[in-house]
């Protein structure tokens, strides 16, 4: 479901601009308010969304998700750390999903040049930077039991 915005709520700050990894967020010369400039090569990410602090990007359904009439708000909530999803049909019906904006807390993740540069040894390593640790398991890397790849199947 691409994504469109607000320009009624839009200030202008560029957050999602500098976030949308397929660069179609742009800000309108004239307007100074952003918008998704070509929604058939969205990525359907939602990293504006979660990045918009005016709550003024959208998506547009898609019918087989919230057929015509419908309406999808998305409310980006930083201070529980939550965005919720309030799916509206046009019979009235809602649907209201609510979920973790991210998995650690805000502010939890070094910035690059906190971390240890690498030593020459690690560039010959299989493990990426600063795994395990990063992956926080205690008892090395998770690995596949050929015994539980059948779960769920009768
Ligand atoms: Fe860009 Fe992702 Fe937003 Fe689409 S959902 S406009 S790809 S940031
Ligand atoms: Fe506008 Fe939100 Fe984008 Fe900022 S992040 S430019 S307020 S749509």
């Amino acid at each position: 479901m691409p994504t469109f915005v607000y320009m009624t709520r839009c200030d202008g700050c560029g957050h999602c601009v500098d976030i949308c990894p397929s660069d179609i967020m742009h800000i309108d010369r004239t307007y100074r308010r952003a918008y998704n400039l070509e929604p058939n090569m969205c990525w359907e990410c939602y990293s504006c969304v979660k990045a918009c602090p005016q709550d003024a990007i959208d998506c547009r359904g898609y019918a087989d998700f919230a057929p015509l009439g419908h309406s999808v708000r998305v409310l980006r909530e930083e201070e529980k750390g939550t965005v919720s999803w309030r799916i509206r049909f046009r019979d009235g019906r809602e649907k209201n999903f609510e979920s973790p904006i991210r998995t650690t807390p805000w502010g939890s993740i070094p910035a690059p040049q906190e971390l240890a540069p690498p030593r020459p040894e690690d560039f010959s390593n299989q493990l990426l930077a600063h795994e395990p640790d990063s992956l926080r398991v205690d008892a090395g890397l998770p690995t596949l039991h050929k015994d539980r790849l059948k779960q769920g199947v009768a």
